[in-house]
Formats: C-alpha cells, sequence, structure tokens
C-alpha cells in the first residue's frame, strides 16, 4: 500500500436549489482531472447528479461525494440536495464537514434557503467560503449580493477576488494580490478584526510581513471568523482554479487520529442491487478494514465489514480501508441506518434543519403488493430516516411523513424505478402537536383485578416553545424501587408520542411525584400498565393545546402585486414584516401556517406569472385553536378506556 501522507479535506458544497452546486462541483473534478470529459447538469450527465431522478429532473435529491486530488491533498466534495424538502439530507452531511462552500447565485442572491443553511453553519463554527456563482448571467447583481451577504449573513467578509465585465461570457475575476494597497488594507481589517495581536501591531504602526498576514487571514477563516468571497461561473469554467486553491487556503484539513479510539458517523445508506448495503461513514478516530468486525453505537452484535470502498459519483473502488479523517462506503453491516454511530459518540456533531411537516398514508396498487411494498419503504427509511414510516395493524395502514410535495414525487419514481412499485399516496395532512395547555396531575391506581399492583403519580407543566420533553423523578428508591421508576420513564416517552387529540406531545415537564410498589403483588411490568393511564388522565386535566408547524417564508416579485400577496398572506393566517421596495419590486418575509400554504408556491408563480420568488424555510410550532386544526385518529388502544387498556395490555404483555 502507498503510505505518502496525503491530507484530507471534507468539503461540502451547500446552496439554494440552482445556485450550481452540482455544476461547480463538475468543474473542480474536472479540472483536477478526476474526470475526463465535463459533465453537464442540463444534459444529465453530471457525475454527481446520477440517481435516474435527479437527471430526469435535474436536481440533486441525495448527498453524493466525489474525490479529487490537488497538489498532495485528497478533497471529498460533498454535493447536497437544494431543494427545501431534501433539507434532511444537507442536516445529515454537515455532521461530516470540515468545512463548506455556500454557494449564491449573482441573479437570486441570499435566499430562505441559503439563510438556514448559514445558521447551522454557524451554530456549527465551521468555516465557510462563499461563492457567488453565475457570473455569465446578463442582469446578474454581483455587488448587490454581496452587500445582501453583508447585510443578511456576515460582516466578517474578505473580498478575495473582484468580478470584471460580469454578465456576459466575456465575464472574468481577477484575484487580488497583498501587494494591492487596497486588497491588503482590506486584509489587515478583516485580520485585525479577530486577531488581537496582529490587531495591536497594526495600530502601533508596526510592520506586518505578507506572510504573517497572510497566516492570520487563514487562521481566522479556519476559526470560522473570517469568511472569503469568490466568484465563479460553472457554465464557463470561470474562477475554479481559484476557488480550487482558496479551498486549500482557506478550509481546514480534516484531524487524524488514527491510533485513537474508532468515531465515525454513517451519513448516507443505499441498497445496491449487486453489492447490498453501503454504509457511508465519515471516520473521526481510529481506522477499519475489510473483515473487521464493528458494534454500532446503541446494538450489541458486532457486525463484519466484508468491503470498503472510496466512491466518486457513482463509481467505486474497493480500497481494503479507511482510515480517520477520510470518507468511505462500508459493506456488510446489515443492521445500519443513516444516522448511526461507530464507535463512541463524542466527535460527531448534528445540527437539526427541519422536522417532517406532513403525513401521508402510502396505498399499495393491489392489495397483494402490500408487503413487497412495505419491505420497500423499510428499505427508503433506513437512508432517509425522517420517513418515519408506520404501520397501523389493527386498520392495515401505512404511513410516512414526510417534508414536502416534490419530495413525495421522488419517493414515487424511486419506488418505480427500484422497486417496479406503483404506490398512490393520500394528501398530505399536517402533523400537528399538542402541549399541556396549564399545569396538572395524573394519578392512577392500579391495583385491581388482583394480581397486580402500580401506582404512579405524576405532575405534568407545560414548558416554553422548543423545549421538548423533560422527565425527572423526585421520589426515591424506598417510595418505589429504581428498577419500577425506569419502566415509568420509557412509558412516559412512549405514551406521549400520543396525547389527547392523538399528536404527538411536546413542550412539557413530567415529574414522578408519587409512586408504589408491593413486594408481593407487582408484577414484574404492571407499571407498563399504570405509566400511560397516569399519563393521559394528566394530560385531560391540564387541557391541550393544539400546535401547528409554521414556514418562514421570502416572497419577491414586482410592486404591483404586494397589495394581493398581502391579502393572500392575511387569508392564509399568516404575518409579515414591512415589504422592502426596490426599483419596481418588493421582497417580504412571511410566516405562514404550512396548514393553509401547502398549495401557495403555485398560486405565487401563476400570479407573478412565473417571475416572482419563493422560499420557505421551517420556523417552528405555534398554538393554533383546535377548530382551525385537526385532531388525528388514535393508533392502537386508548388508556383512558381503562378495562379495554388493562385486558389489551396483560395479554400484550
Ligand atoms: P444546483 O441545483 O445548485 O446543483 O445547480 P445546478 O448545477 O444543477 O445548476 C442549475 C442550473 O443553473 C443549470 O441549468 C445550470 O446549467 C445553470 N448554471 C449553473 N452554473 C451556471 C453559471 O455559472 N452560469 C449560468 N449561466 N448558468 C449556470
Ligand atoms: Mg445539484
Amino acid at each position: 500500500m502507498c503510505h505518502i501522507e496525503q491530507e484530507i479535506r471534507n468539503i461540502g458544497i451547500l446552496a439554494h436549489v440552482d445556485a450550481g452546486k452540482t455544476s461547480l462541483t463538475e468543474q473542480l473534478l474536472y479540472l483536477c482531472g478526476a474526470t475526463r470529459s465535463l459533465g453537464n447538469v442540463d444534459e444529465g450527465t453530471a457525475q454527481t447528479d446520477w440517481l435516474s431522478v435527479e437527471r430526469r429532473r435535474g436536481i440533486s435529491v441525495k448527498a453524493a461525494s466525489a474525490r479529487l486530488e490537488y497538489q498532495n491533498t485528497v478533497i471529498n466534495l460533498i454535493d447536497t440536495p437544494g431543494h427545501v424538502d431534501f433539507v434532511g439530507e444537507v442536516e445529515r452531511s454537515l455532521s461530516v464537514l470540515d468545512g463548506a462552500v455556500l454557494v449564491l447565485s449573482s441573479m437570486k442572491g441570499v435566499q430562505a434557503h441559503t439563510e438556514l443553511i448559514w445558521q447551522a453553519l454557524r451554530r456549527l463554527e465551521l468555516p465557510v467560503l462563499l461563492v457567488v456563482n453565475k457570473l455569465d448571467r446578463p442582469g446578474c447583481r454581483v455587488a448587490e449580493v454581496v452587500a445582501q451577504i453583508k447585510e443578511e449573513l456576515s460582516d466578517q467578509l474578505l473580498l478575495l477576488q473582484s468580478a470584471e465585465l460580469e454578465g456576459c461570457e466575456a465575464c472574468v475575476v481577477h484575484h487580488h494580490r497583498l501587494s494591492e494597497p487596497a486588497f491588503r488594507e482590506d486584509a489587515l481589517l478583516a485580520a485585525a478584526s479577530w486577531d488581537e495581536t496582529l490587531a495591536q501591531r497594526y495600530l502601533d504602526g508596526e510592520d506586518i510581513s505578507d506572510q504573517a498576514l497572510a497566516q492570520a487571514l487563514r487562521k481566522g477563516a479556519w476559526a470560522g471568523r473570517i469568511f472569503p468571497v469568490l466568484f465563479t461561473s460553472a457554465k464557463l469554467g470561470v474562477g475554479i482554479q481559484e476557488l480550487l486553491e482558496a479551498i486549500l487556503a482557506y478550509l481546514p484539513p480534516a484531524r487524524t487520529d488514527t491510533s485513537g479510539p474508532l468515531s465515525g458517523v454513517v451519513y448516507k445508506v443505499e441498497h445496491d442491487p449487486v453489492m447490498g448495503k453501503a454504509a457511508h461513514v465519515r471516520l473521526f478516530g481510529g481506522s477499519l478494514h475489510a473483515r473487521d468486525a464493528v458494534t454500532l453505537f446503541g446494538k450489541t452484535e458486532p457486525e463484519k465489514i466484508t468491503q470498503i470502498r472510496r466512491f466518486s459519483g457513482k463509481r467505486g473502488t474497493d480500497t481494503g480501508s479507511l482510515s480517520s479523517g477520510d470518507i468511505g462506503a462500508l459493506y456488510g453491516l446489515t443492521s445500519v441506518k443513516t444516522g448511526d454511530v461507530l464507535g463512541s459518540q463524542a466527535l460527531s456533531r448534528s445540527c437539526r434543519l427541519t422536522v417532517p411537516l406532513l403525513m401521508v398514508q402510502v396505498f399499495p396498487e393491489q392489495e397483494e403488493s402490500l408487503v413487497s411494498l412495505m419491505e420497500a419503504l423499510r428499505e427508503l427509511c433506513e437512508e432517509d430516516p425522517l420517513l418515519n414510516l408506520s404501520w397501523n395493524k389493527e386498520e392495515r395502514e401505512l404511513y410516512i411523513q414526510i417534508t414536502g410535495r416534490i419530495q413525495l414525487e421522488v419517493l414515487e419514481d424511486l419506488l418505480w424505478e427500484r422497486y417496479h412499485l406503483r404506490a398512490y399516496f393520500s394528501d398530505p395532512s399536517v402533523i400537528y402537536k399538542e402541549t399541556p395547555t396549564h399545569s396538572g396531575v395524573g394519578f392512577e391506581s392500579y391495583t385491581m383485578p388482583k394480581p397486580c399492583w402500580a401506582v404512579v403519580k405524576l405532575a405534568i407543566e407545560p414548558l416554553p416553545r422548543g423545549s421538548g420533553i423533560v422527565y425527572q423523578s423526585a421520589i426515591k428508591e424506598n417510595e418505589l424501587f429504581y428498577r419500577y421508576q425506569n419502566h415509568v420513564e420509557t412509558s412516559v416517552y412512549e405514551t406521549l408520542k400520543q396525547g389527547i387529540y392523538g399528536w404527538e406531545v411536546v413542550d412539557a415537564k413530567i415529574t414522578l411525584i408519587g409512586g408504589q410498589h408491593h413486594t408481593v403483588h407487582t408484577h414484574p411490568l404492571d407499571f407498563f400498565v399504570a405509566t400511560p393511564m397516569a399519563v393521559l388522565k394528566g394530560l385531560t386535566d391540564c387541557g391541550s393545546t393544539l400546535l401547528e408547524p409554521l414556514v418562514q417564508v421570502r416572497l419577491s416579485a414586482q410592486e404591483d402585486c404586494l397589495g394581493r400577496v398581502i391579502r393572500d398572506i392575511l387569508h392564509m393566517r399568516g404575518t409579515f414584516d414591512a415589504p422592502v421596495l426596490h426599483r419596481e419590486s418588493f421582497t417580504l418575509e412571511a410566516t405562514l401556517p404550512v396548514a393553509t400554504s401547502l398549495d401557495y408556491p403555485a398560486q405565487f408563480r401563476s400570479l407573478t406569472s412565473g417571475k416572482g420568488l419563493y422560499s420557505s424555510r421551517f420556523a417552528g410550532y405555534q398554538e393554533c385553536p383546535l377548530e382551525l386544526g385537526a385532531t388525528t385518529k388514535r393508533r392502537g388502544c386508548d388508556p383512558l378506556d381503562r378495562s379495554r387498556w388493562i385486558l389489551h395490555m396483560r395479554s400484550a404483555l
């Protein structure tokens, strides 16, 4: 095996859909000689858009990696989907990156999805290069976009280049050098704004060498405190070499810790008809070899790796091993699913960008194909756990959760292409949640019919939006054995998946304030019978408030549509900020309930004759009057139907 130590950089290419991520990836691959011909998204030949749905639709659906080598450095580029429906895929990719290239279109500037990604990148403190692409497009607004970035994303920018002759095919980028006085001044200010010693030296009028300055800029970028800005035309191949060099200079190499303990995260799972399941992992520590046995975090049985491959687009090569810092695909792990962790959990980071907002029922074309459909969906669920497949045994109903309509269309395509299955979907219904209206108590004394003994008393309190569920116990072992207290805790979490209205309960604090077992009568699993009854009685005592999901949208269009758009927003129970007027157009930020705005993107498109810009992102949950929302059918037996529940649980346990 060859052993020249190469540096590795795992870089994500992120953007709102259509900014040019896939085209830029293609140009970078071509420049480094990783591909012999230049692929094209519009012709369906890009390396990283290789699923047939992607080629047909011209959008990326899955994160795909491409490997290139430049100046003795390996760059793993991860091209991510930009459509809001696939943001779950972006979320998973973020956990494996050392740095990011955030692409903006010179036509559209900062879009809602750009902001969402930016916030996630900042929360993870990842270093970022900002790229303004489509420099060649007539009517591009390069200066405006830079001003907008400064205003809406960060003022810690460093413009590495200036664009010339933008808006036509003759466009070029001029890459600044530190010998240019104006750039040197900008660079000094950028470096001084985060490096205090350099700032002091600057103030003292000391000479700062180019080398020291370059070093300070690099460190600032690596620390996620200075954001270099570049210009490109992915269509014409302008600015690509400069981008590659900026990746090497301003995005940090992966830290490698090959001798440390094994630590990795599975960011993507694929099912290959020939090779079987592939788990794409990033290793943070340790190393892996084919035939190694690994135990996934939270599991007990080790599984054997049969093969390790390295991927570039669709092509994989057998490498036999994978070491810390690198990404690759592992075969042979039969139980693995996306998001799983190898070894210790400590080193991976993740960041929630969305939750599934919609639920749809899935119907097979014929009743006979129900089992194969379930099997196929189960496989797709291992690839994308957010799908959250559920099977209601009593009613023989199959449900999945999704983020939007495009995702559903893609799913339909995938089912057909991969499994030759046709499925029908119900109209999507919004996933509501519920929360206690005020504090209350739930008490259950399950002591009849003997033999049984489990007494549970819970205090329930509402918590602020976004708090989730907090559980604690206020009683000691001598009141209730810890073993039983653990049963109560497990059962509380399980029961809260369906509240009074049938939706998941969130933003509540549950405290175990009383309990009793009986040394003779208590059957080992009695607390699993009693706790759900106590929880639901408690929730009834508190009253339940419905919560509905919201999206934050940004709309831009011609000024003459403004009145109509505002009326529409009010009609959808939305709220909005003061519109920003610019030339003959306006931009408006609004918050809309998902339930009322599902079809608005299409309406807005026709209202603005296709010229308006519409982008949206998840913006949390808010209270909603019951009459404007919906309840959902309870799955399984209702713990409030006491005697049926007890009978049901006793036979089940
Ligand atoms: P992605 O959705 O971010 O992956 O964007 P794609 O790479 O698929 O590009 C979206 C569309 O923009 C395609 O039609 C590309 O041909 C086009 N495009 C990408 N980069 C450029 C560019 O620099 N200039 C022009 N004029 N078009 C571009
Ligand atoms: Mg793409």
